[in-house]
């Protein structure tokens, strides 16, 4: 994996005019006004993410934690908790999260008709939209099960799937211990498997910052070219 040099973080010359700023942003080169304080150390980028929320039991102490430990993440909500919580899905925008559509009610969509599956992708899409998270590009089908038909839907609202490299286990009971210990395991454009609602994952957040920062790694975005980790571009 190449190493990634963010063009973000090279120094703008007094040289630098505005006009050539407003070229570099518009070919997408360079994010006018954003703070590439944690760009420097990074020697790779890996894609946290967070499932099966928003709510108003766990998402505001997990945001705090990511906040406060400087982690980004993608949150993958699901519609039905998008539509009853659309302040979180507000409050996961605007902790500068990602959004991804992880279906609207968490069923196995592989035993769905196509007609179905359409219906949980695209309340989903509208339920986050409407909230104020933007349309998602990214999907997680819940359980990690996919098929040809879940795919083409997945397509159809131009969104990526996105499964996982590594899986935290903290939905089956992990410790704290394990989920640092899972996380320690990613390499960089890898993506981790996490929920939002496991008190052992809120508690490993300290621990994860810490460990991503000793292996020179940085919670980055996923890349809905590709599936994989990125550095941030928003
Ligand atoms: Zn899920």
């Amino acid at each position: 994996m190449r190493a990634v040099r963010p063009l973000a973080s090279r120094p703008l010359t007094a040289a630098a005019t505005a006009a050539t700023a407003a070229a570099l942003a518009a070919a997408g080169m360079l994010t006018v006004g954003a703070a590439p304080s944690h760009a420097a150390g990074c020697s790779g980028y890996v894609g946290l993410t967070f499932d099966d929320g928003p709510s108003d039991a766990h998402t505001p102490a997990l945001l705090s934690a990511l906040k406060q430990y400087g982690l980004r993440a993608t949150m993958f909500n699901e519609g039905r908790y998008a539509a009853a919580y659309p302040a979180q899905v507000r409050a996961e925008a605007a902790a500068g999260m990602w959004i991804g559509d992880h279906s609207y009610t968490h069923p196995h969509l592989t035993q769905l008709s196509q007609a179905q599956v359409d219906s949980e992708i695209s309340r989903t899409q509208q339920a986050i939209a409407a909230a104020g998270g933007g349309t998602p590009r990214l999907f997680r089908p819940p359980y990690g099960e996919t098929d040809a038909t879940v795919r083409a839907v997945a397509a159809k609202y131009g969104l990526t799937q996105v499964i996982w490299d590594v899986d935290s286990q903290d939905w089956n009971g992990a410790t704290t211990d394990a989920i640092v210990q899972a996380v320690s395991r990613l390499t960089s454009g890898q993506v981790i498997l996490m929920h939002e609602w496991p008190a052992n994952t809120l508690a490993a957040i300290p621990r994860i910052a810490q460990t991503l920062a000793s292996r020179g790694l940085c919670a980055g975005m996923i890349s809905p070219q590709t599936g994989h980790a990125v550095a941030p571009t928003d």
